[in-house]
């Protein structure tokens, strides 16, 4: 029922392998919860197109990850707050692997800040990528899930959907996570019927370049943030695995429209 042997599928933001230089470096965790994603539909037999903006470097992290695990893993550039390259590249894509199974809106980005001094650029950035670069690629795949009659669309939101962030404020992306939230449940809604699901995962706090950026200059922070949670610490990159195993396959077959947190109880 986990397997996802012959199915296709599309991860963005999907490597972070330019961590492998990057003076934020975690000792324990160096990568993006892209990779991870990417590993694991590969890990369960899926053949991975992996959506990278930023280093092209990605095309051997690709290959490497295709070797590992015996299947096909490629990377495709666009950046996803431009509708053409997203779109442009989907269709290429299919075009390659013929269809497309699961797809993956991981890339997104964050900032904090107060909001009364809150850039305008920035707030209207913050909304470009994490919620209509995330829109560019749900209605491009939707088109080749809804002709199939089949697919899995999986949204990476937020806990921040959900709960105002402390001790640093998150305004802007807050909003633009519940808006994620709620683009997965109307299009749950929308496509139930035809085969499409649509799931949202909410993390907590990922020990990523995303939060080490911040914890680098402020390593309060980091206590701040595992005081937060019933556990007390930071997810681990590879935790998110088994969430988007579970949403991208079978096993999840009549779950669709929900929100599935992996934030050691954050939210409770
Ligand atoms: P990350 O910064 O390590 O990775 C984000 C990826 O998105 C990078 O590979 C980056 O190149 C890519 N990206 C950014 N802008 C892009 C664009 N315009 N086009 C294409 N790709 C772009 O961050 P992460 O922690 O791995 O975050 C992955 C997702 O999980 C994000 O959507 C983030 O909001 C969400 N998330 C992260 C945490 C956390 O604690 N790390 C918590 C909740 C949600």
């Amino acid at each position: 029922e986990f397997s996802l042997k012959g199915k296709k599928a599309i991860v963005t933001g999907g490597a972070r392998i330019e961590l492998v230089s990057s003076p934020l470096k975690h000792e324990k965790y160096n990568s993006g919860l892209g990779l991870e994603i990417c590993r694991a539909l590969a890990e369960s037999g899926a053949d991975v197109a992996l959506m990278y903006v930023s280093s092209d470097s990605t095309h051997d992290t690709a290959a490497k990850i295709g070797e590992e695990f015996n299947v096909t893993c490629k990377a495709y550039k666009a950046d996803i707050s431009d509708e053409k390259q997203t779109k442009d590249a989907i269709e290429q894509i299919h075009k390659d692997l013929g269809r497309i199974d699961v797809f993956v809106a991981n890339a997104g980005i964050s900032m904090n800040g107060n909001a009364e001094t809150f850039a305008i650029s920035d707030w209207k950035r913050l909304f470009d990528v994490n919620v209509h670069g995330v829109f560019y690629g749900v209605q491009a795949v939707s088109k080749y899930m809804l002709e199939q009659g089949s697919g899995s669309i999986i949204l990476m939101s937020s806990v921040s959907a959900h709960l105002a962030n402390q001790p640093q404020y998150q305004c802007a992306y807050n909003c633009t996570k519940a808006s994620v939230s709620m683009m997965g449940k109307c299009l749950a809604y929308e496509w139930g019927t035809r085969g499409v699901r649509v799931n949202s995962i909410c993390p907590g706090y990922m020990a990523t370049d995303m939060l080490t950026q911040f914890t680098a200059k402020r390593p309060d922070l980091a206590a701040a943030w595992n005081s937060l949670n019933p556990m007390q610490r930071m997810g681990a990159p590879k935790e998110i695995k088994g969430a988007v195993v579970f949403l991208a396959s079978e096993a999840s077959s009549f779950v669709t429209g929900t929100d599935l947190f992996v934030d050691g109880g954050y939210n409770a």
